[in-house]
C-alpha cells in the first residue's frame, strides 16, 4: 500500500537545466540509484534526441529494476518511433495545451492539437505502450479546455495525465482548486509537475496531491529548467513525515542520491536547501544547542538519521559553554564550567575578527597549553 507515486524526471528535466549534460554512464548511475531508492516511475530521457540519448535509455531500460522507464516525446509518430526503438513500453506525449502555446509556438489552432494528439496517442497504445499524456502549460490553460483535452486523450488510450505548472505560476490555493476540477471531470491518473519560478513548488505539489493527484514529478535536488522543479527530497519528506503518507522510498539513500546529482550536474547545493544542504542540520546559537542537548526534537523537525544524517554541533559567534563542553566531550576532553567560559570568550573574539577559524583545531590546542600549565602547577 502507498499513498503516493514519485515520477523523478532528474534524467529530462533536470538535464534540461541551462548548462547541464550528464554522461551516459553518470545517466545509468543516477537511474539505477532511483531505482534502488524506490523511485515508481523514471523518466529516462527524449530519445528522439539521437543514438545516444537512445542508447543510454536502452541501457536503462535493460536494467530491468523495479521501477518503470518512462521515454518523453512530443506529439509525432517520428519521437514514438524512437521510443519504440529503444524498448519503451511507458511513453509520455507532451501537448502544448494553452493558447499562448499553441498559437504562437506551434502557429495551430487547438482542433488541430486535438486531432494530432489523438492520433499519436492512439497509435502508441495500439503498439501495446502505456500511455500518459502532458498537457504542456496547462496552468495557464482554460479549464474547460484542459477537460476535453484529457478526456480525448483518454478516449485514444491514455490513462494517465500530467498537469504540468510550466512557468511555475500556480499557488498552494489555486493549484488545489485546479486539479480537484480536473480530478472530479476525468478519468485515469493525474501527474502534477511543479516548477519553482516563485519558490512554491512543493507546496503547489502538495496541494495538488492533497486535491487528487497522486502521481507527483519531482527531481533530485530540485534539478531543472530555470529555477528547477519540485525537489525529490522536499516533497517526499513532506509526505512521509508531515503527512504520514506510506511510500517505500528510502530516506538513507537520499543523500548520495542528492550527491551524485550534484556533482554529475555541476549545480552546487547551498548549505542551507532543505534536507539535502550541509548544514540542515548543525547547530550554533547557545540557546538552541542548549535545548537541543536536552531533547533533540526541540530543534529538530525530524530526526536526520531517517536520511543517514546526523546532528552537529557547531561552534562560532553565537556559542554558549554548553556546546563548547558538549564539543571537548566529544574528543574526549573534559573540562570545567569555567574553563568552558573562557573559551567562550575565545571563540566570540576569534569569529568576530576571522570568521571562520578551525575552532576544533584551536580548541585542541588551548586545553594542550591548559593540561601543560596544570601538570607544571
Ligand atoms: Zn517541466
Amino acid at each position: 500500500m502507498q499513498d503516493f507515486y514519485i515520477v523523478d524526471t532528474t534524467l529530462r528535466d533536470g538535464e534540461q537545466a541551462p548548462g547541464v549534460a550528464f554522461f551516459k554512464k553518470e545517466k545509468v548511475k543516477i537511474a539505477k540509484m532511483l531505482d534502488e531508492a524506490g523511485v515508481d516511475i523514471i523518466e529516462a530521457g527524449i530519445p528522439i534526441m539521437g543514438k545516444e540519448e537512445m542508447e543510454c535509455i536502452e541501457q536503462i531500460i535493460a536494467m530491468q529494476g523495479k521501477a518503470k522507464i518512462l521515454t518523453w516525446n512530443r506529439m509525432h509518430k517520428r519521437d514514438v518511433d524512437a521510443s519504440l526503438r529503444c524498448g519503451a513500453e511507458n511513453i509520455h506525449i507532451a501537448v502544448p495545451a494553452s493558447d499562448i502555446q499553441i498559437w504562437q509556438k506551434l502557429k495551430k489552432d487547438r482542433s488541430w492539437v486535438m486531432k494530432e494528439m489523438q492520433k499519436v496517442v492512439s497509435y502508441a497504445a495500439e503498439k501495446g505502450c502505456s500511455v500518459s499524456v502532458g498537457a504542456e502549460d496547462a496552468s495557464r490553460t482554460e479549464e474547460d479546455c484542459l477537460i476535453e483535452l484529457y478526456k480525448k486523450a483518454f478516449q485514444a488510450g491514455a490513462r494517465r495525465f500530467r498537469y504540468a505548472d510550466t512557468l511555475g505560476v500556480l499557488n498552494p490555493t489555486s493549484s488545489y482548486q485546479k486539479i480537484k476540477r480536473i480530478q472530479e471531470n476525468i478519468d485515469g491518473e493525474l501527474d502534477f509537475h511543479g516548477h519553482n519560478d516563485f519558490g512554491m513548488a512543493t507546496a503547489n505539489t502538495l496541494s495538488a496531491f492533497q486535491a487528487g493527484a497522486k502521481y507527483i514529478s519531482c527531481s533530485v535536488n530540485g534539478l531543472g529548467e530555470r529555477a528547477g522543479n519540485t525537489a525529490l527530497e522536499e516533497i517526499v519528506m513532506v509526505l512521509k513525515i508531515l503527512f504520514e503518507c506510506e511510500h517505500p522510498f528510502e530516506g538513507k539513500k537520499m543523500m548520495t542520491l542528492s550527491q551524485l546529482v550534484e556533482q554529475a550536474s555541476g549545480r552546487i547545493i547551498g548549505d542551507g536547501k532543505p534536507i539535502v544542504g550541509k548544514m540542515v542540520f548543525s547547530h550554533e546559537s547557545g540557546i538552541h544547542v542548549d535545548g537541543l542537548l536536552k531533547s533533540r526534537n526541540c530543534y529538530e523537525a525530524f530526526s536526520p538519521e531517517e536520511i543517514g544524517r546526523k546532528t552537529e554541533v557547531i561552534l562560532g559567534k553565537h556559542s554558549g559553554s554548553i556546546a563548547v563542553i558538549h564539543c571537548l566531550q566529544e574528543m574526549g576532553i573534559e573540562i570545567a564550567k569555567k574553563q568552558s567560559d573562557e573559551i567562550v570568550k575565545m571563540i566570540h573574539q576569534i569569529y568576530t575578527h576571522n570568521k571562520k577559524p578551525d575552532i576544533d583545531f584551536l580548541l585542541k590546542q588551548w586545553t594542550q597549553v591548559n593540561k601543560k600549565v596544570a601538570s607544571r602547577a
